[in-house]
């Protein structure tokens, strides 16, 4: 969905169905509305909180894929070396030990495709080693939510909200006096007081 020449994927490892869901599910969020393509996640299988991100998009358009991956560190060395598409793909890490994510930024290649791993409880040391670059947003711990969206919006040099989410059923219209939404499906242009 990403206006980029390369597609991103962000991929969460370590998912814990009974603690994260609620953080879990905006992850997938900001990957979609920033201009990820595709939100993969490891550890406990969530049905639910797939089918609340897939929602979104049914019904504010793009093509974003969700998935349960089994095997990240099979997967992240296929994206590695290609095996997964026809480019090798170029792995980031997001970690507070890692490297300022604004000089990392500029030199990511930016005609490859792109994984952003986050972390979940505890990172296997393989993650580090894997990783093209280990990058920070910041060297305090913090959310990975905030850490995902700063490093998304700075690798597209800061338009990371202009993106172009095609058929859509609900538009939303800025507007500071009232709630405008588009909704395509019904031909209807709702205008409602807040
Ligand atoms: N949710 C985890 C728990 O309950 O144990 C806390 C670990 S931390 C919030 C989860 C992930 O957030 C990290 O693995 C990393 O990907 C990301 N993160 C947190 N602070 C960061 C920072 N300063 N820079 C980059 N990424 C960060």
């Amino acid at each position: 969905m990403s206006e980029l020449s390369f597609p991103i994927t962000v991929m969460r490892i370590g998912y814990r169905v009974g603690r994260d869901p609620r953080i879990n599910t905006h992850l997938g969020l900001v990957s979609r509305a920033l201009g990820a393509d595709e939100f993969l996640v490891s550890g406990d299988k969530d049905h639910k909180m797939f089918e609340t991100i897939n929602q979104v998009t049914r019904t504010f358009g793009g093509k974003f894929q969700t998935s349960h991956i089994d095997e990240p560190i099979k997967w992240i060395k296929k994206f590695k070396s290609g095996e997964l598409g026809s480019e090798k793909g170029t792995v980031i890490h997001l970690t507070m030990y890692g490297e300022d994510h604004r000089k990392i930024s500029k030199k990511i290649p930016k005609n490859r495709p792109l994984a952003i791993i986050v972390g979940g409880a505890k990172v296997p040391s393989t993650i580090y080693r894997i990783a093209d670059y280990n990058v920070s947003v910041g060297n305090q711990p913090h959310s990975e939510v905030a850490a995902l969206a700063l490093l998304l919006d700075r690798l597209q040099d800061g338009n990371s909200v202009d993106q172009d989410f095609k058929n859509p059923k609900l538009k939303i219209v800025p507007d500071l006096k009232t709630k405008n939404v588009i909704d395509f499906s019904s031909n209807v242009f709702e205008n409602a007081e807040e």
